[in-house]
């Protein structure tokens, strides 16, 4: 990674054994992301075993076992670069809280890459994460139909996956003349950073080359400071030391600030990132800081930091427009389950279901029905049961949606609207 070139946050999307991670694999080696020694080793485990292409082999060995541990892939191991952007695949494919992490995660996507079989179509995960991206706000896709070895590269098989992809992006109102379809094999590595001899119908661009293209996140340092507080030290010869990861705006020493809902605040004295002292921290840095006269018990885990004279808003009650991905009966008014936000987890109430919204159209289906089921997209209004920092995702998108929780499954998602504080 380097310092000069813009940052993007990729979601790699799609159905289960569509090639996700086989795809994340093939980025990765493609564009020299697995570092030489390792490498350097495996090619001599390969040879002794006598097997072939063994490089690609071993980002996928250590992929497949990763994942089948339940845990995250080495973040070292999760970034690569093109010739234009630094890019960081939010999550691993095939976590457990990939849909929560989707939404809630330290760092959210700008941007997705869709995956879909060619030899399966349209799937359930495929129209499930598909809405979630457009809800979550992210209005550009690429589409990589996978396994193109599978059906022999055959172009008329392509072209009717493109029609099921394209019905299901223009049902979620996705600008498909936004959208890139690329005929790939993520095992193969047809037209991921080459155009394939196996596609020659094909002359459209490159996985690589439609990563390098998209267009530049805006950076989110001209919004107001927003730092989630994810845990509170205890640090001898300085203090009270809150870390988080900055989402929006700038930190700078000597700044007055507010943490919300706690309602505490006071001048910032030092910063620090990487054990070390610095004047400023800008959106994505992780940092630990302190502030004159908060002790320990004055904040806590969930609380958002921000400028004094533009503090976090506290919602009283809010509006925000969810999408059901998965609940075993119906929703009603009075529904309790808990909310994650950033860092903050609250129970809240569903108080009123007020419109239930047409997935196709987008527009207003039913006034305030007397339940939304799974596959339903609504406005809802929400009471936090203890005081919760959110804001309206028009304004501050990092801080404006969340996953909504409930007998350990993420079962909706869903973006603020408007705050009543
Ligand atoms: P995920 O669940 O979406 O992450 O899918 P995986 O990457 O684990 O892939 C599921 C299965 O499909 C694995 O057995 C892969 O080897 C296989 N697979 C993935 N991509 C391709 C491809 O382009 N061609 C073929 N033939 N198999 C693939």
């Amino acid at each position: 990674m380097s310092a000069d070139k813009p940052h993007q946050n990729l979601a790699i999307i799609g159905h289960v054994d569509h090639g996700k991670s086989t795809l994340v694999g093939r980025l990765l080696y493609e564009t020299g992301s697995i570092p030489e020694h390792v490498i350097e080793q495996h090619r001599e485990e390969a040879e002794e075993k006598g097997k072939g292409g063994f490089e690609f082999a071993y980002v996928m060995d250590n992929l497949t076992e990763e994942r089948e541990r339940g845990v995250t892939i080495d973040i070292a191991h999760q970034e690569f670069s093109t010739d234009t952007y630094d890019f960081t695949i939010v999550d691993t494919p095939g976590h457990r809280d990939f849909v929560k992490n989707m939404i809630t995660g330290a760092s959210q996507a700008d941007h997705a890459v869709l995956v879909v079989a060619v030899d399966d179509g349209v799937a359930p995960q495929t129209q499930e994460h598909v809405f979630l991206a457009r809800t979550l706000g992210i209005d550009e896709l690429i589409v990589g139909i996978n396994k193109m070895d599978v059906v022999d590269y055959e172009e008329s098989t392509y072209n009717e996956v493109v029609e099921e992809v394209t019905q299901l992006l223009k049902q979620v109102q996705f600008n498909t003349d936004d959208a890139s379809f690329i005929p790939v094999s993520a095992f193969e590595g047809d037209n991921v950073s080459e155009h394939s001899d196996n596609t020659p119908w094909y002359d459209g661009k490159t996985l690589l080359k439609a990563l390098n293209e998209l267009p530049e996140p805006k950076p989110p340092t001209d919004a107001p400071l927003r730092l989630p507080i994810q845990d509170v030290y205890t640090i001898s010869g300085i203090g009270t030391v809150p870390v988080g990861r900055i989402e929006t705006g700038v930190m700078e020493t000597g700044d007055n600030v507010s943490f919300q809902p706690s309602d505490v605040g006071g001048e910032v004295k030092t910063i620090e990132m990487h054990h070390e002292e610095v004047p400023k921290a800008e959106p994505g840095d992780n940092v630990g800081f302190n502030v004159r006269g908060i002790g320990k018990d004055d904040i806590r885990r969930g609380d958002v930091c921000g400028p004094a004279d533009d503090p976090p808003s506290v919602a009283e009650t809010f509006q925000a427009q969810i999408v059901v991905m998965q609940h075993p009966s119906v929703i009603t008014a009075g529904y309790t389950p808990v909310f994650h936000a950033h860092t903050a987890q609250v129970a809240c109430t569903i108080e009123s279901i007020d419109q239930k919204i047409d997935s196709s159209s987008g527009e207003v289906a039913e006034e305030n029905p007397d339940f939304i089921q799974s596959g339903d997209a609504a406005v809802v209004t929400i009471r936090p049961q203890k005081p919760l920092s959110i804001e309206p995702s028009s304004e501050i998108p990092e801080l404006g949606s969340f996953a909504i929780r409930d007998m350990g499954q993420t079962i909706a998602a869903g973006k603020v609207l408007e705050v009543h504080e």
